[in-house]
């Protein structure tokens, strides 16, 4: 099947007689006939369900759908993007290890690694993912255990060299695991271009009407565990908590999927409800009409911008002579995605003052959703940096970033031209 057909059909096939869309299973356990039944469960004997934090068949169908949309061989889905990145990367990381990491990342995700992870005791290197592949080989270490970047980073947009990213991953005996959030996998799908596992905020664009804070892992299944056993014992070594399962080696490609729903979810219990995974595969149904529109109207938005002499700049990978531009030629033939980064000429009241004159677009902390948006990280998510801080950590204190929606690109124009008009 082709990506739209997937959209809509991957995941749950009902059966003569079943329920049309797919049930949401509103329950938090599930009844065995005997006991020897339900202990197989629990011994990861027998496929099948007994508790809703570990698995819940809504939730499953769902990710199911979105593995199967990303070419991978399993999907989980978790509360919020955030516990899809924490989740994909402690699966195979404990106390002591490294991780190499784009510095272009969310900010959510760049906290959750310098901040969070660190005080765990695994340590990180932030890199310019822009540096040739010689230089960024000098970050990896010997306890490196992962590599970890987006495809379009959020708010900069800057698109990244998935491959160069993957060959230094697996030259260093590790995966790579890529953020697809933006992207999504209508207009790309890291794993073809080497990525090991790919997340997603699945708040944003699959959910795509600002409805569920949610996430996804999908694992692609192509990385080799017990190849490099020793750094991974978590996967290749027994876990006691289940009678001494091997994770690599009884579950095979299945193997990384099966341990994070198992052992993370069981002790972390990030689950998604299965009310928000119903309104997200209701939104993935759609995905691939809205993807199209997205882009369409954010290159409109993005050429009218660049042509008007009150715009210091303009960030948009679509846009001819972006400095990403031939990398979005190369990994997202059909698009990048809706949003794009910006700036007025007069720096930080300026922006605020064109800001406030919005009338159609909404000042809302949220982005990748079927209404245009827009936030100023200077004034709202970046709010205490300083304008130091703020370069350091790749934002410029004058970017406004915008999420153009699914409205008429010509209603969005006409808004963006009377707020110009105001400053
Ligand atoms: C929003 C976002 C996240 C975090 O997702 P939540 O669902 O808000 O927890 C992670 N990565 C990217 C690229 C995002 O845009």
């Amino acid at each position: 099947m082709k990506q739209e057909t997937k959209c809509l059909h991957s995941g749950y096939e009902p059966k003569n007689g079943e329920p049309r869309q797919v049930p949401i299973y509103q329950s938090t356990t599930f009844k065995y006939d005997s006991s020897d039944d339900m202990g197989k469960l629990f011994d990861l004997e027998a496929s099948g369900y007994f508790y809703t934090r570990l698995q819940n068949p809504t939730n499953d169908m769902t990710a199911a759908k979105i593995a199967d949309l990303e070419g991978g061989v399993a999907g989980m889905l978790t509360s919020s993007g955030q516990a899809a990145n924490f989740f994909a990367l402690f699966n195979i990381c404990e106390t002591g290890s490294h991780i190499v990491a784009s510095s272009s990342i969310y900010g959510g995700t760049f906290n959750l690694l310098g901040v969070t992870m660190k005080k765990m005791g695994i340590d990180v290197t932030f890199v310019d993912q822009d540096l040739p592949e010689e230089e960024l080989a000098k970050a990896f270490k010997p306890n490196t255990r992962a590599m970890f970047g987006e495809t379009i980073t959020n708010p900069t947009v800057s698109v990244l060299d998935i491959e160069k990213f993957a060959r230094l991953a697996h030259s260093h005996g590790v995966p790579l695991i890529v953020d697809n959030t933006f992207a999504t996998p209508i207009n790309c799908q890291p794993i073809k271009w080497g990525a090991d596992i790919v997340t997603h905020s699945t708040t944003k664009y699959m959910d795509g009407h600002a409805v569920g804070v949610g996430g996804a892992i999908v694992d692609s299944g192509n990385f080799d565990w017990m190849a490099y056993a020793d750094k991974y014992p978590g996967l290749t070594t027994p876990d006691d908590s289940y009678h001494g399962i091997v994770y690599a080696e009884k579950f095979g490609k299945l193997g990384y999927i099966t341990k994070a729903t198992a052992q993370l979810m069981r002790d972390l219990g990030s689950i998604q409800s299965p009310q928000n995974a119903f309104y997200l595969m209701n939104g993935l149904e759609s995905l691939h009409v809205r993807m199209n529109r997205h882009c369409e109207n954010a290159l409109a938005v993005a050429e009218f911008l660049n042509e008007n002499d009150k715009i210091a700049w303009v960030d948009y990978p679509d846009l001819e002579g972006d400095k990403y531009h031939s990398l979005a030629e190369k990994y997202l033939p059909n698009g990048s995605c809706g949003v794009l980064a910006f700036a007025v000429k007069g720096g930080r009241d300026t922006a605020v003052k064109f800001m406030d004159s919005l009338k159609l677009a909404t000042i809302a902390t949220h982005v990748a959703d079927a209404k245009t948006c827009l936030l100023h990280p200077a004034s709202h998510t970046h709010r205490q940096m300083t304008e130091q801080q703020l370069l350091d950590a790749g934002v410029a204190p004058d970017l406004i970033r915008l999420s153009v929606g699914l409205e008429n690109v010509d209603d969005l124009i006409d808004d963006l031209k009377q707020a110009l008009d105001k400053i």
